[in-house]
């Protein structure tokens, strides 16, 4: 399929090669477990599912030893990121006219406004109705940006033409406008300056709370750069404990070969991956699949 194709093509290089070399030599000899032991950790697998999948595979291997250490691998994988999470977003059917609203949050450069137009046009092409708030009010440029891709993907944009205006009135003004356009999503886009997280932990805070109180949000998203690896999950925490994180969105993952990354994230937080970014284009966003993600990585 074309999109396994692309994710493969994408996920820049990927463990295939180190995995052929290391499976290509027969029975495993101790370097080989090293080699693979390093080929994890360099993904950003992190260390401890590291250790879990490597038992795992042994585990396996005991039980059958003729059997082939690449696909135990695939199949441990699998297990490992957990193929039985509900990684679709909680909406309703559209039409219903309730508008429901997703905050997506994340630090600044992440590609929090890129995904949010992403997340958009996907929406529109499954037939909601959608409008974006700008609620990053600390740059101009961010309203800015959110208004382009509201023209691109063709979905009213409500923003702030004053810098610095309070995020959660624009939120407020947001939900105004989904609820007499009769839009079936309020999409937020939040600031994701994370200068101290005392700071960031009033602001966001009080944005939740405002959405909520208006309306409970059917996800708060999280946006996290593949690239930046076990630094972006330190952040994940702390987003973690301000907000009520119901997905993630982990972006970048074209042209890194950190995609091990994606099971770190899910198991330190115990939050499903739901979307992935492969490119800064507006379709350049996927569901994540679990199966097509490990096939990927080790194509
Ligand atoms: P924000 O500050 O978090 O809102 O980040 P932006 O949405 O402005 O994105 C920062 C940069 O990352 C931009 O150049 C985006 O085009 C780029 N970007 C966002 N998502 C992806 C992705 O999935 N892959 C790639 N390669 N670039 C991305």
């Amino acid at each position: 399929d074309s999109r396994l194709a692309r994710l493969r093509a994408r996920i820049g290089g990927g463990l295939g090669a180190s995995l052929l070399a290391i499976f290509s030599r027969g029975a495993l000899s101790q370097d080989d477990w090293d080699e693979l032991e390093e080929t994890l950790l360099l993904a950003d697998v992190g260390a401890s599912a590291t250790d879990d999948i490597l038992a795992g595979l042994q585990a396996r291997l005991r039980a059958e030893p003729d059997g082939d250490p690449r696909t135990m691998l695939r199949a441990v994988l699998i297990e490992t990121i957990d193929p039985t999470l509900d990684r679709s977003l909680r909406l309703a059917e559209p039409g219903a006219g309730k508008y429901e609203p997703i905050v997506v949050v994340g630090v600044n450069g992440v590609g929090k406004t890129t995904t949010v137009g992403k997340i958009a046009r996907m929406l529109v092409a499954e037939g909601h109705a959608v409008v974006l708030a700008a609620a990053d009010t600390f740059r101009a440029a961010a309203a800015d940006q959110l208004e382009t891709w509201g023209a691109r993907v063709g979905v009213p944009v409500v923003r702030s033409d004053r810098e610095g205006a309070d995020p959660a009135s624009v939120a407020f003004e947001g939900a105004d406008r989904a609820r007499t356009d009769g839009a079936d999503v309020l999409l937020v886009d939040t600031a994701g300056r994370l200068q101290n997280k005392a700071g960031l932990m009033d602001e966001l805070g009080k944005l939740v709370r405002v959405v909520t109180k208006v309306k409970e949000p059917v996800e708060v998203l999280l946006v996290l750069d593949a690239t930046t690896g076990q630094n972006g999950l330190a952040q994940a925490r702390v987003f973690a404990e301000v907000a009520q994180v119901t997905g993630i969105v982990l972006t970048k993952l074209d042209g890194t070969a950190k995609g091990g990354i994606v099971v770190a994230v899910q198991r330190e937080l115990g939050v499903p991956v739901k979307l992935i970014g492969l490119g800064e284009g507006a379709d350049d966003l996927a569901p994540f699949d679990v199966e097509q993600f490990v096939d990927g990585l080790l194509g």
